[in-house]
């Protein structure tokens, strides 16, 4: 998977982004936070640094509601139509953003590296294939073998940036 410029848009056009980095991290989470607000099955993020997204078009609007560790995530809306075009969780702070895939334009070009949260999928849905499968979160030995090595030390750099300013704070 090699992504150059890759584009996305809210619900009525109006929000544009261009993200310019293959994500470090791609979540599909099955958390009942992630099913609640988003209405599916579970949430599919695209996790890149903040340098990696830009806003074309359009005006945002930030969001707080919880999420499954305690801590607020803040979701970033379309100010129109109020399409979630991407989030921050309390544990990666400014230092990832959270792109929602169904909000991409290629959607397909980002098959999640791995599902969370099991515990609280839909019976329904069967999951096959190689994608790994957590009941809960993976846990930091996982995440070499989950991402890869370049992209697992961007994991850590995002991770640890947001882990020094928290404890600053
Ligand atoms: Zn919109
Ligand atoms: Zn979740």
């Amino acid at each position: 998977m090699s992504v150059k410029i890759a584009k996305g848009h809210c619900g009525c056009g109006s929000v544009r982004f261009e993200v310019a980095q293959q994500p470090f991290a791609i979540h599909a989470c099955h958390c009942s936070y992630c099913q609640r607000e988003t209405g599916a099955a579970f949430a599919h993020n695209a996790l890149v640094e903040p340098q990696a997204l830009k806003l074309v078009a359009g005006e945002v609007e930030m969001v707080a509601i919880p999420a499954q560790s305690g801590n607020p995530q803040r979701i970033i809306r379309c100010k129109k139509c109020r399409t979630p075009v991407w989030g921050h969780y309390a544990s990666f702070g400014d230092h990832a953003c959270f792109i929602r895939v169904g909000a991409m334009e290629r959607p397909s070009d980002f098959p999640p590296d791995v599902h969370i949260f099991t515990a609280s999928k839909p019976d329904w849905l069967t999951l096959e294939g190689h994608v790994p499968i957590f009941q809960g979160l993976y846990s930091a030995k996982d995440i070499p073998e989950l991402f890869g090595e370049a992209r697992a030390l961007r994991w850590w750099k995002a991770r640890n940036a947001a882990h020094a300013e928290r404890v600053k704070a």
